[in-house]
């Protein structure tokens, strides 16, 4: 008898349940139905795919996009499961095939597009077939207030009517109230039991920047935090898509432009060298990235702010599927404010929708002007609370100082007021820094009182000042007067004195930092070689069956094997993402890579990683100083970290430590006489030699027997 939990484990290789999954899967194998509220990456395929598997007869699944079909049902067969798809892009003869595959009850799972499911002539083979289950993916497609509105979603009520005891589950990554009463009424899942997950997502680092620079911030973020990884990059236009893609390029980085203007094979093909090799970034408009399953997207950059926080959470969202650590960059100016705007006010909507827009763009603009947790104020955004900050944000990790920047606020009010409302930031600013300019010479705005006040504030200083007004509607932006800032009534309040306005510190970003990546860092540098040699492989074995390298293993499990170097199939079969199937198929020629790479003896030890780290440069052959300079550390940290192998028996005091040995003597024996031991404070020793031995370094010496 198989069990949700034992599925779990021999089919798809994973030892636990995650969020819900559990009572997900058993109220669907128990003939209920559910809906399901999950973020991306939750793992909502296997709330549908275990009950399909352990149910009599074939579950039926209702999708909406043919690329995500195709990937769902390649990746469903490397696991040994009968799966197939019927959709408009496949041969007659094809689809027969499949169809006569149902009827002889030899699938078990099948994707379906929603006006397929709904002609007569599948309705009626339906009619025919044992069914174990429907399930309903991108359920929102039913609202027709989303942007992803699909109309035959409507009519999948059909399906309770037709088929009343087959159990209906539906799921989607959408999380607003009213997407989901519109999901529940219209696919009649009043009765189903309702399963909402937080949607957060932990593995995701925020970060927003400064438009300052925009370019090379992200040249520096990409080649400090993902170095060989791949990843997107949004931007607004398809001129900016190209010029990024191709300065990228110019940088060594495989870069791939991807917009509407490009024809369809060349986006085919940049889609497809993005799913199918290592370390290819896409620069695209938003247009790209529905539909794409990629687990192991390790960051989602926007050089131009999205609409609003929803597509700025499902845009960041396509980053770090598989749960590994991914981060979310932006840079954000004042443009991309003035931009909005004219696309906003340009549209001819209706004012009540215009106003919901706007109230949108606001609650952006305070995201990213905001000083403190930017994951507490996006799924507060979403009603959800998160009880503490994150740690996790660029304002969790280095928190922005605030300033009371009443005084500054004023100086820009009274120029916005006394130039008459009529100018955008650039010319306030040259009046405020008192520019030599012949515009303000003509206009006669070098007589302004205000002329010149502002001298303190750098031209970014101010640019941020001012962004911060209009994020907290001091301002309001004109779009029809070519972004000219207009006071708002609260402004009055400010000018007057009468409320503090706190600005966050402007802080140009650092050059060169030699940040932690954020991603990959998890691979030890002993275990490296044997990751690289195993990514290696699994290319390989890709590419000879043309499909993307993780639909054979996740990155995550590559990494455990690197770890455990498994090289028998009990051992093998423990690591999480290996089933029994790929076991069979892959696990022989992974172990052959294991063996040809074993751990020096001098690494096979239970010491900290970071202490291997050292050891395997010491392998290498580096002196201190240069794995001191290489590891970003002390030297006599470095020192250190030998000490804890000298302790272990792995390596020689006089290995590593460059002095005579009778000198090495005198210092034990002082040693001994002052009663020091590893297990005490070395103070006193320290403090013998006035500091000239290092802690680690006498450590070393102590250490040895
Ligand atoms: P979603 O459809 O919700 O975006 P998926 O179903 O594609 O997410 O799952 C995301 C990833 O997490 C997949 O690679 C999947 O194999 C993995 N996954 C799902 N459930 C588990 C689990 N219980 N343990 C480990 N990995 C899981
Ligand atoms: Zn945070």
């Amino acid at each position: 008898m198989s069990t949700p939990q034992s599925v779990l484990q021999s089919v798809f290789g994973y030892s636990e349940f995650r969020h819900h999954q559990a009572d997900i899967i058993n109220t669907v194998i128990d003939g209920g139905n559910a809906l399901v509220l999950m973020p991306t990456g939750g793992g909502k395929s296997l709330c549908y795919q275990i009950p399909a598997l352990i149910r009599d007869g074939v579950g039926i699944v209702v999708s909406p996009l043919i690329a995500l079909m195709q990937d769902q049902v390649a990746a469903l067969k490397q696991l040994g499961i009968q799966a197939a798809y019927l959709n408009s892009s496949q041969h007659f003869s094809e689809q027969q095939d499949i169809e006569q595959a149902l009827l002889n009850s030899n699938i078990k799972i099948l994707y379906v597009a929603p006006e397929r499911l709904l002609s007569d002539f599948f309705l009626d083979l339906l009619d025919r077939c044992h069914i174990s289950l429907f399930a309903i993916d991108e359920a929102h497609c039913v609202s027709q207030w989303g942007h992803d509105f699909r109309p035959e979603y409507q009519q999948l009520s059909v399906l309770q009517q037709r088929f009343p005891t087959v159990p209906r589950i539906a799921l989607t990554a959408t999380a607003d109230l009213r997407t989901r009463d519109e999901m529940k009424t219209q696919l009649q899942l009043e009765d189903a039991a309702f399963f909402i997950n937080s949607f957060d997502r932990p593995n995701i680092q925020y970060q927003i920047h400064d438009a300052h620079n925009a370019k090379e911030n992200l040249l520096r973020f990409i080649d400090t935090e993902h170095p060989n990884d791949a990843g997107i990059v949004y931007c607004l236009s398809r001129k900016k898509v190209e010029a990024t893609a191709e300065w990228l390029r110019k940088k060594g980085r495989n870069a791939l432009p991807y917009h509407a203007g490009l024809s369809a094979d060349v986006r085919r093909q940049h889609q497809h060298q993005f799913l199918h090799e290592d370390g290819v970034i896409i620069v695209a408009t938003v247009a790209f990235g529905m539909g794409i399953d990629k687990p192991d997207v390790r960051f989602v950059a926007h050089l131009n702010i999205p609409k609003n926080i929803e597509a700025y959470y499902q845009e960041t969202g396509r980053a770090g599927r598989d749960g590994q650590p991914a981060s979310a960059w932006m840079s954000y100016g004042f443009q991309d404010v003035v931009v909005l705007r004219q696309m906003l006010d340009g549209g001819n909507a209706h004012e009540a929708h215009k106003r919901v827009i706007q109230h949108k763009l606001n609650a952006l603009l305070a995201l990213c002007e905001s000083v403190t947790c930017r994951r507490q104020t996006i799924l507060e955004y979403f009603s959800e609370s998160l009880p503490t900050a994150c740690g996790n944000c660029d304002n969790c990790i280095n928190p922005p100082d605030t300033w009371d920047a009443s005084v500054a606020a004023q100086k820009a009010l009274s120029t916005v007021y006394r130039t008459e409302q009529r100018f955008g930031v650039g010319y306030l600013i040259d009046v405020l820094r008192g520019k030599d300019d012949p515009r303000i010479l003509d206009n006669g705005h070098n007589t302004l009182s205000t002329f010149s006040i502002g001298t303190e504030h750098s031209v970014q200083e101010w640019k941020s000042i001012f962004r911060q007004l209009a994020a907290q509607s001091f301002v309001h932006v004109n779009s029809e007067l070519f972004g000219a800032l207009q006071l708002t009534e609260r402004a009055r309040e400010l000018l007057k004195g009468d409320v503090e306005f706190r600005a966050r510190k402007y802080v140009a970003p650092a050059r060169g930092g030699k940040k932690e990546r954020a991603a990959g860092a998890d691979v030890a540098s002993a275990n490296q070689p044997l990751f690289d040699a195993l990514k290696q492989l699994r290319k390989d074995l890709a590419d000879e069956q043309d499909m993307p390298p993780y639909y054979i293993f996740h990155d995550s499990t590559l990494k455990e094997m690197a770890k455990r170097r498994p090289t028998d199939h009990k051992a093998f079969q423990f690591i999480s993402g290996v089933g029994e199937k790929k076991l069979l198929r892959y696990g022989d020629d992974f172990m052959d890579v294991i063996k040809q790479h074993p751990l020096p003896d001098l690494l096979n030890n239970t010491l900290s990683d970071t202490v291997n780290a050292t050891l395997s440069l010491h392998l290498d052959g580096l002196s201190v100083n240069d794995i001191a300079q290489q590891r970003d550390l002390k030297p006599d940290t470095v020192y250190g970290h030998f000490a804890e192998a000298i302790a272990s028996g792995l390596i020689h005091c006089e290995d590593v430590v460059e002095l005579e040995p009778a000198h090495i003597n005198s210092i034990q024996h002082m040693a001994m006489s002052l009663e020091v031991t590893l297990d005490t404070s070395l103070k006193p020793l320290y403090e013998t030699f006035d500091g000239e031995w290092g802690y680690g370094l006498l450590k070393c010496i102590i250490a040895s027997p």
